[in-house]
């Protein structure tokens, strides 16, 4: 079978593109991939890696394929967690063992891979870190030249491993929306790729589908909630348009309720969740929080924050904002009760799902995943 049917679709005005390197619609709206075949997908329940689901993912040729054998990462029965905190199904989603140590190898292995097949040499991308060291390790296995633009108080070991994987590496003054903006001159001047972790790259997105196939396969159940760490939050949409595809498919009937963690040090999307409204406005206040992995104010790209908030919405869920104290409490509890070591925007779901319970939004019976997006080794500052 193959993916020829293929278009890129605005979510604005609808309009439709083939698949070639466009960012955002002319209208500005946000762009989708969208005519798969799902009569005609025979769903595999036991992949042995991410690119089984080849028929369900943006590109066409085999030989396009760069992958590091990401995914496929562990389903953990948190029982020790669970049982302290109160809940009976509590599950993590370890997606630190991925090969650059956290979820974005995902995205990125589809983004290279589509880089690749467009006949493209050169990515750029704007990175609060992890995706920047994800992009430089697929670039290398690809033979692509990766440009990085990353806020200058990056943590060391993000940009020290993505020097060795052999990345151009720009230190871009002020927050990660600088870096977006610099990222983004760059692409169009030079028409490089641009594979910034957004909803920028239509392609990318499309990778973290899988994890919503990997935990079907595992429960043979949709949970009730996805705990999920967010900055513009294409994890979140990603996740739960995965769980629609199985929805396509025949394979499930519900949907699960998608919960977006933010840090109180920077959540502009829980902000404008609170106040329930449908717009996300970008954070003009100062950024200080400890999970600088999703520390991202959205300045010029707000449309990507109210994208996601939609997907919230549709999802029944709740945007949830968790202060370093506890998000700290929830990674060394999650560190010392189920032995994963995560990053602080990794672990912030811990914090997330305590503030559920505690607010009783959330029964003790419940089906719930924390996805545990960054390796702790990645950011050790932190730690004193
Ligand atoms: C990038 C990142 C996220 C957030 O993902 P988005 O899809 O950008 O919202 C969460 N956790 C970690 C560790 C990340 O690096
Ligand atoms: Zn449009």
């Amino acid at each position: 079978m193959s993916n020829s049917s293929l278009k890129l679709q605005c979510t604005k005005c609808d309009k439709k593109y083939k698949l070639i390197n466009k960012l955002n619609c002319e209208c500005g709206g946000i762009l989708e991939i969208v005519g798969y075949d799902y009569k005609r997908v025979e769903y595999n329940q036991k992949p042995v890696k991410v690119w089984d689901y080849k028929d369900l993912l943006p590109v066409n040729e085999t030989k396009n394929i760069i992958t590091l054998a990401e995914g496929l990462t562990p389903l953990i029965r948190a029982k020790n967690l669970g049982s302290k905190i109160g809940l009976k199904n509590l599950y993590i989603k370890d997606e630190t063992r991925n090969p650059t140590g956290s979820f974005k190898d995902r995205p990125t292995s589809i983004a290279i891979s589509k880089a690749l097949e467009l006949g493209i040499k050169t990515v750029i991308l704007a990175s609060s870190g992890n995706a920047a060291t994800s992009a430089a390790a697929y670039a290398a296995k690809g033979n692509l030249e990766c440009i990085l633009c990353i806020p200058e108080d990056t943590p060391v070991e993000k940009v020290t491993q993505a020097r060795i994987y052999g990345a151009q590496i720009n230190k871009i003054q002020g927050n990660y929306s600088n870096s977006y903006k610099k990222a983004l001159e760059y692409a169009i001047k030079n028409e490089w790729f641009n594979v910034t972790s957004t909803y920028l790259n239509p392609y990318s997105v499309e990778g973290d589908k899988v994890i919503a196939y990997e935990l079907f396969n595992e429960l043979e159940a949709v949970p009730d909630y996805i705990l999920v760490p967010i900055g513009a939050g294409p994890l979140l949409h990603g996740v739960f348009k995965g769980f629609e595809e199985l929805r396509a498919l025949g394979l499930v009937e519900s949907l699960p309720k998608m919960v977006g963690v933010q840090s109180e040090g920077c959540c502009p999307i829980v902000e404008s969740y609170e106040k329930n409204q449908k717009e996300v406005y970008s954070w003009s206040k100062t950024i200080n929080t400890l999970a600088s992995g999703i520390n991202d104010p959205l300045v010029g790209y707000e449309k990507d924050g109210t994208f996601t908030l939609d997907t919230i919405y549709q999802s029944n869920g709740y945007a949830i904002k968790s202060d370093d104290k506890s998000t700290m409490k929830g990674l060394y509890s999650l560190a010392q009760n189920e032995g994963i070591f995560a990053e602080p925007a990794g672990a912030i779901g811990v914090a997330g799902v305590q503030q559920l319970l505690k607010k009783k939004r959330i029964n003790p019976e419940d089906i719930v995943v924390i996805l545990v997006t960054g390796h702790g080794l990645k950011n050790m500052k932190v730690f004193k």
